[in-house]
């Protein structure tokens, strides 16, 4: 990556899967930008910066305003020029309706689930495309949720199966610029975002039970998968999604229950 830049949107703290990506993309090379919401994860997001990096861009973007998403681009590229990565490591959905069934989803919580977690990435593809006249990668974060039923996903299934199709629709409009687009399908951690889903601990229990791997996904790992993603390392692959999640998604075998909590069904 020595030579190489990108934005990275989506990060609230140490936990955050675009943080394990920050940090290997900047182990091997890399200059990142990175994007807060608003003013009280700003703070931190300079606090973090700094500890891998100095003098570096720290833009604000709240996805979900009009036109916030531009201008961000505007101002990176103002300064930059040009860059060669993005990492779309943002979702948002209100917690109270990952619980229980998907059926009782509202309007309103509908429509903002998609915008912030699905349409804001084809947003910043096509504002960040315009500064990246050398071609690159574009990189979003998706979960298994998105092809089949886990308990209390709810609304985030539906929005990340969108995710998904959206991946395939911009890697097809912006491979011509030769820029690739891909998604990585991670197992569940321990985040800020995945607190807010109703048995989530069941679910990384389950997960360790049943996967082939036997056990749970680490956030270097995924950090790993985004630098293949985001480098010339994977230069062919695009439209992509790719699993990095212990082998969950192929579980077929017996499945055996996460022993210590009750799940209502
Ligand atoms: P996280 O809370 O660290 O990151 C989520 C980010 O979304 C936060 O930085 C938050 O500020 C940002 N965000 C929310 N609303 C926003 C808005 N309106 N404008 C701009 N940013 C906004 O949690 P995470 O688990 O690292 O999540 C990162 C991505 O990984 C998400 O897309 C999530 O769905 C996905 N993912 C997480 C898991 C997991 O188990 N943690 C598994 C698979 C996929």
């Amino acid at each position: 990556m020595e030579g190489k830049r990108g934005v990275i949107m989506g990060v609230t703290n140490e936990s955050s899967i675009g943080w394990g990506i920050a940090k290997e993309l900047k182990n091997h090379g890399a200059e990142i930008a990175f994007t807060f919401p608003n003013d009280a994860i700003k703070k931190r997001i300079d606090a973090l910066s700094d500890s891998i990096q100095s003098d570096t861009i720290v833009a604000p973007c709240d996805v979900s305003k009009d036109g916030a998403i531009a201008s961000t681009f505007q101002e990176i590229g103002a300064q930059w020029g040009t860059f060669d990565f993005v990492l779309h490591s943002i979702a948002f959905s209100d917690k109270n309706q990952l619980t229980g069934g998907y059926i009782n989803t509202t309007r309103d919580n509908f429509l903002n689930t998609m915008l912030v977690s699905c349409f804001s990435f084809t947003e910043i593809c096509r504002e960040a495309s315009k500064y990246m006249k050398n071609g690159g990668a574009i990189l979003t974060l998706s979960y298994v949720g998105a092809n089949r039923v886990i308990p209390h996903y709810n609304v985030m299934g539906v929005a990340k199966s969108a995710l998904e199709a959206s991946v395939r629709y911009l890697a097809a409009d912006l491979g011509p610029s030769n820029i690739r687009v891909n998604a990585i399908s991670a197992g569940a951690i321990r985040t800020a975002a995945s607190s807010g889903i109703g048995d989530f601990h069941y679910i990384m229990n389950w997960n360790k039970n049943n996967s082939p791997l036997r056990r749970n996904v680490e956030q270097k790992e995924i950090g790993k998968s985004g630098l293949y993603m985001l480098s010339d390392l994977s230069s062919a692959v695009t439209g992509e999604v790719h699993y990095v999640d212990c082998g969950y998604n192929v579980v077929g075998m017996k499945a055996v229950d996460a022993p210590d909590i009750d799940v209502p069904r």
